[in-house]
């Protein structure tokens, strides 16, 4: 299938006379004939469901056409974008374990490796996505158990490196997890370019419409979890909170990263999506591979019309040939990159300011990547927390707007810029 077929089709099947649409099953646990048919799903010798704290039919369906989306061969839905990430990394690393971070991430993964996992007694290096290859070489340490990057860094919009992290990710023995938000697998498939985790906020693209928080975990199933067994005690040992199952050995390379996923961190932490997001989630993907074109298409002509304004002082979208990841976005996003685009306005943050509050179409919101146009000045919101120093590291400058291109016709987005900046 291709995958605008994929957005529609995948993950669900209905039988004769079955719904259509996926079905909502609002139901905290599910029955049985026997206690000897429930133990078997204690044990993970029979799939199947017995409480939604820890799985739900709704959700594996979506999840399973995210799945297909992205490649992978094993998928679960996160309450969020945040649990998603958080799962994806304390799948593989404890107390006493080091990740590798590009240091371009979302601010708000940032947060999580860097405070709260740090609590917890995860270790931290994060390295410059365009950093030399003696300094990538350095941050891995004999503890490393992943890296972890972004496609498309929200909102620096730098484009990584997928397939030369993937390289050094494997020369240390460790997957390579990326965080696919703001590309979505229509536009880029992580796994095709050696990645071997992919998570997503399902809230932004996926979704699209402004209606749902959520997150995905997809894994390629290419990782070799036994090749490194003493890296990974926890999927290469007997899990002895599950009678003894050793993932990696019942459920295989394709399996493993997942099942131990939701048999410890969502049955010990519980951040599941509710089945009735996942059916909105469904919603949204089903026109996913229609929209991005279009998300796309408004945000190259926004970016060519900001370049071309005496008050604008620079402008970064990678679909641009002047910017410095066009190249690389060419390579891993040939069909276009997102709608999210950033830039400043002459006059710093008083004028941005200026700007920002004549815009009738684009509205002030934390949120980016969905239907509407919406406008955000990081720095005195989402990444108000983090230093100058932290914000240079980010790719985040004092002045810089991130401006997300919504579905609205390109006409009326221009018509608005036009004359906010008018008023600056
Ligand atoms: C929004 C976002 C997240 C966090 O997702 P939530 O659904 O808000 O928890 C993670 N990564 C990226 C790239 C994001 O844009």
């Amino acid at each position: 299938m291709e995958r605008d077929t994929m957005c529609i089709q995948a993950g669900y099947e209905p039988k004769n006379g079955e719904s259509r649409m996926i079905p909502i099953i609002q139901s905290t646990t599910f029955k049985y004939d026997t206690s000897e048919d429930m133990g078997k799903l204690f044990d993970l010798e029979a799939a199947g469901y017995f409480y939604t704290r820890l799985q739900n039919p709704t959700n594996d369906l979506v999840a399973a056409k995210i799945c297909a989306l992205e490649g992978g061969t094993a998928a679960m839905l996160t309450s969020s974008g945040q649990a998603a990430s958080f799962f994806s990394v304390f799948n593989l690393a404890g107390c006493g374990d080091h990740v590798v971070v590009s240091s371009t991430i979302y601010g708000g993964t940032f947060n999580l490796f860097n405070v709260t996992m740090r609590r917890m007694g995860v270790d931290f290096t994060f390295v410059d996505p365009d950093c030399s290859d003696e300094e990538l070489e350095a941050a891995f340490t004999p503890k490393t158990k992943a890296v972890f990057g972004e496609t498309i860094a929200n909102p620096a919009l730098i484009v990584f490196d997928i397939e030369r992290f993937a390289n050094a990710a494997h020369a240390h023995g460790v997957p390579l997890i990326i965080d696919n938000t703001f590309a979505t697998p229509v536009n880029c498939r992580p796994i095709e370019w050696g990645a071997d985790i992919v998570v997503h906020s399902t809230t932004k693209y996926l979704d699209g419409h402004d209606a749902t928080v959520g997150g995905c975990i997809v894994d390629g199933g290419k990782f070799d979890w036994m090749a490194h067994a003493d890296k990974f005690p926890g999927l290469t040992t007997p899990d002895e909170s599950y009678h003894g199952i050793t993932y990696a050995e019942r459920f295989g390379l394709g399996g493993a990263y997942i099942t131990k996923a939701t048999a410890q961190l969502m049955r010990d932490l519980g951040s599941i999506q509710a089945p009735m997001n996942a059916y909105f989630l469904n919603l949204g993907i089903e026109s996913l591979a229609v929209r991005m074109p279009r998300h796309c298409e408004n945000a190259q002509k926004v970016a060519e019309f900001l370049e071309g304004h005496e008050k604008v002082s620079w402008v970064n979208y990678p679909g641009l040939p002047s910017n410095k990841y066009y190249a690389r976005a060419k390579k891993y996003m040939p069909n276009g990159t997102c709608g999210v685009i950033s830039f400043g306005v002459k006059g710093g943050r008083a004028a941005a300011e200026t700007f920002m509050k004549h815009l009738k179409i684009g509205m002030i919101a934390t949120h980016v990547a969905d239907a509407h146009t919406c406008v955000l000045h990081p720095a005195s919101s989402t990444h108000r927390q983090l230093s100058d120093e932290e914000l240079k590291a980010g790719g985040v400058t004092p002045d810089l707007i991130r401006f997300s291109c919504g579905l609205e016709s390109a006409k009326d987005i221009l018509a608005d810029l036009a004359q906010a900046l008018d008023k600056v």
